[in-house]
């Protein structure tokens, strides 16, 4: 059995600077440590200390005119419960975070640490995607912006420094009328098990039409994937049973999933379609153009 994860030193920074400077000193040896959930189950090698960002002030969700702004270490359970998220096109992250985990995983683990940890199979970052999401990050030269649909590189890659932190994710408001929806297919339905596959879709409509699609799956590549060619496939369109099934047969064809312990190659590419063609039809009877 592998030895219990002790880390030699714990550090909690009370300002952004001084987290940063101690990310710059330790560099390949400090963790950035948010709730644990995955981090501390994982036993990072290498890691000598830990630095809590805890007092950082970076636990909110804040409207304004040109969207919301969620701070990284905002719990999973704050997000599935925000007022701010209750309403369109933000249903789909809301139903996202009530996805995740149970309620003791969703009470501690964080926005910032679920992207950061950069599972192909976490269900937050397919939310951000088809949101189009961007995410601030801070490291010793300043701050920059990166989009969340750039952040995943190969499996477990992250467009992220060890000497960075991430600090807010950035939803831009909707133009014009949206319905998501969030999909997730686990072993049983109720137990914590991660996403066999998970997908989440985004309409904006007008009058009858969809003038534009997006889809984003999880579990089906090494990192989170937009399935481009189902998106074209809806543009422009009144949605109707055999569009939906169409795009969803496409979004199958662009998926390339492994056969690992939670289920085969061929189990999830016939639940992909199967999960977005749910996703479609809920994202449209929430833009109120489904059914026909
Ligand atoms: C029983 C169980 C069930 C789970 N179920 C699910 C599930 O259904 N769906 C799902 O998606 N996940 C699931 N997870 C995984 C985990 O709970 C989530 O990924 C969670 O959101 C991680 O957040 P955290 O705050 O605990 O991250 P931590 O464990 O603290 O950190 C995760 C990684 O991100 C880095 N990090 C964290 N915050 C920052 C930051 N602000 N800047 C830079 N780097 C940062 C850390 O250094 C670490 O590498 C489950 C985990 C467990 C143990």
């Amino acid at each position: 059995m592998k030895p219990f994860f002790k880390p030699k030193a714990y550090f909690r920074p009370g300002s952004l600077g001084k987290a940063v400077e101690l990310l710059s000193n330790f560099g390949d040896r400090a963790k950035v440590l948010a709730g644990g959930t995955d981090l501390l189950v994982q036993k990072p090698s290498g890691a000598e200390c830990l630095i809590d960002i805890a007092d950082l002030g970076l636990e909110y969700i804040k409207e304004h005119e040109n969207g919301v702004e969620i701070g990284a270490a905002t719990t999973v359970r704050s997000i599935g419960v925000s007022g701010s998220l209750s309403s369109e096109p933000y249903l789909v992250l809301r139903d996202a975070a009530c996805a995740l985990g149970t309620p003791t995983i969703r009470n501690m683990a964080t926005i910032g640490g679920n992207i950061c940890n950069a599972s192909p199979a976490a269900d937050l970052p397919l939310a951000l995607m088809v949101l189009g999401a961007s995410l601030t990050i801070m490291g010793p030269a300043g701050k920059r912006e990166v989009n969340i649909g750039e952040f995943f590189e190969n499996i477990g890659g992250k467009n992220i420094q060890a000497d960075e932190l991430l600090l807010s994710i950035n939803i831009p408001a909707s133009r014009g009328r949206c319905g998501t929806s969030f999909q997730k297919l686990r072993h049983h339905q109720t137990s914590i098990d991660i996403a066999i596959v998970n997908v989440a879709a985004r309409m904006t409509c007008e009058k009858q039409a969809c003038v534009k699609a997006s889809i984003a799956l999880g579990a089906v590549a090494p990192t989170p994937i937009y399935a481009r060619k189902a998106e074209a496939l809806l543009g422009k369109k009144r949605p109707n049973a055999a569009i939906i099934q169409e795009a969803a047969s496409a979004a199958s064809e662009e998926v390339n999933p492994i056969d690992d312990v939670r289920g085969s190659k061929w189990y999830r590419k016939k639940m992909a379609a199967v999960l977005v063609r749910r996703a479609l039809e809920e994202s449209s009877r929430r833009c109120g153009i489904w059914p026909e």
